[in-house]
């Protein structure tokens, strides 16, 4: 096993994996920003070091004082949690070109997939279900755009390779908007992600957002965990996530999940990752990888009893993976909502002191969370405070108990979204599910 792990990031996923070194009898560095001295791991970890000032380019995107931090404590590897540096190709090289162990698939895979056009294009020759689209970047050809375009049928959306975020996209209905909106499209990506090359897919109106998760070893062993719904959304962000997705019958799951796996090998895949697609009609796209363990994780940790954090870290050390695809049981059902610091009306982030918690509790219930009574939530990072997750033998003894575990989770002090998960969690539609990736918004009244 690895015998000390730098973690090289704050918050919830900094105590997650914190608490499974801990299992395994690793010993743990925490490096945080001067505005972080007092978060919960960093208490918590064997060791910790400050790595510079509150703004993350100074301090959690710092790689040279990351790697410093990891020779001075003679680490052996680094997890990167999610977020930061997790999907840094060139931080992942030199982390091992420094001779530490980088938690987290080789730079070169992470390259690959974080180029969503050769992304793409992998994931063909592997047999991934795949949007409509151009096969590639589109050229100055505007006679062959438009020929793309005509073919996929409208409406297309033109995607920027080097997009993320949510950012770097346009839907296009007609083809006399089409040689403007590519144009458009091209500047935006060039200022944003210093790469302008751009692709056309075909634009499905109605999806659902069904994600599989996957952890390889990169010894020729892959296996999936089955799927995450993460339909609810406000700006392509997650605000709820579940699992299994209702209406995925496991023959629909097998299949899909076997062809990510085969992905994974082709494409020497190692660590956990997920396969997001776009779910319409019956049908699975493949949209991007994420190359790292994400927000999400524990409702597949719930119903299939794998500790993915815990795989992560047997991974990195070598070892094959500890269970093959039958022994992976899906069982019961599991909730997420992100809770976060912040306006539930006007969705302002809300940082400062807060001045009285208590965390929900009871069976099935788990709370993946930082903060404590007179902890001061910073205003300088991502405004999600913790994660409260229900488990269930069934969806709706998950809902329920998501219910009540919202109305027991108290934070004063700060203002949150618990106000809004528990009119989610309220809502009809969410009770029958299955709803698509718009429904939040047009609940919120949000138009595009
Ligand atoms: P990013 O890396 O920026 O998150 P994605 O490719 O994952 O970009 O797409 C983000 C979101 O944009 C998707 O979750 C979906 O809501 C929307 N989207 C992307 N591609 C399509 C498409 N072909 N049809 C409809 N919506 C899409």
């Amino acid at each position: 096993m690895l015998d000390k792990v730098l973690i090289a990031n704050r918050g919830e996923i900094a105590l997650r994996v914190l608490r499974a070194c801990k299992e395994l009898g690793i010993k743990t560095v925490a490096v945080h920003s001067t505005a972080d001295k007092n978060l919960k791991h960093v208490l918590l970890a064997d060791e910790s070091i400050c790595i510079g000032k509150p703004a993350a380019p100074d301090s959690y995107l710092n790689v040279p004082a990351i790697v410093a931090a990891a020779e001075v404590t003679n680490s052996v590897a680094i997890h990167p949690g999610y977020g930061f540096l997790a999907e840094n190709a060139d931080f992942a090289d030199q982390v091992e070109q420094s001779g530490f162990v980088f938690i987290g698939p080789k730079g070169d895979t992470i390259r690959l997939m974080g180029d969503k056009v050769s992304a793409i294009d992998a994931m063909k020759k592997a047999g991934v279900p795949c949007v409509p689209g151009s096969d590639g970047p589109l050229t100055p050809d505007e006679d062959r755009n438009k020929a793309i375009a005509k073919r996929i049928g409208y409406p297309i959306i033109v995607k920027a390779a080097g997009g993320g975020g949510g950012r770097g996209m346009r839907v296009v209905r007609s083809e006399d908007e089409l040689v403007n909106s590519i144009a458009m499209t091209q500047a935006e990506a060039k200022a944003a992600f210093n790469n302008d090359v751009v692709y056309m897919e075909k634009f499905l109106e109605n999806p659902r957002h069904v994600e599989i998760q996957v952890l390889a070893d990169g010894q020729g062993n892959a296996i999936h965990l089955g799927e995450r719904d993460c339909s609810m959304q406000r700006r392509h962000q997650k605000v709820v996530e579940e699992a299994p997705a209702p209406g995925i019958t496991p023959e629909m799951r097998n299949k899909i999940g076997e062809r990510c796996c085969r992905a994974c090998i082709e494409i020497g895949y190692r660590g956990a990752g997920t396969f997001e697609f776009l779910y319409e009609n019956g049908e699975f796209y493949f949209i991007e990888m994420n190359t790292r363990i994400q927000v999400e994780h524990p409702v597949s940790e719930m119903i299939t009893s794998v500790d993915l954090i815990k795989e992560q870290l047997r991974i990195a050390a070598g070892q094959p993976l500890s269970i093959d695809q039958s022994q992976v049981r899906i069982k019961g059902h599991a909730i997420e909502c992100r809770i976060n610091a912040e306006d539930p009306d006007t969705f302002a982030p809300s940082p400062g002191k807060i001045e009285m918690f208590h965390a929900p509790g009871g069976l099935g219930v788990r709370w993946d969370s930082h903060i404590y009574a007179g902890y001061s939530v910073p205003p300088n990072y991502d405004s999600m405070i913790g994660k409260l997750i229900t488990y269930g033998e069934s969806r709706d003894v998950a809902i329920a108990r998501m219910r009540h575990a919202l109305d027991e989770l108290v934070v004063e002090g700060i203002k949150t979204n618990i106000p809004l998960q528990k009119r989610i969690m309220a809502d009809e539609n969410f009770g029958t599910g299955g709803t698509n990736i718009h429904y939040l918004e047009k609940k919120l009244g949000i138009d595009h």
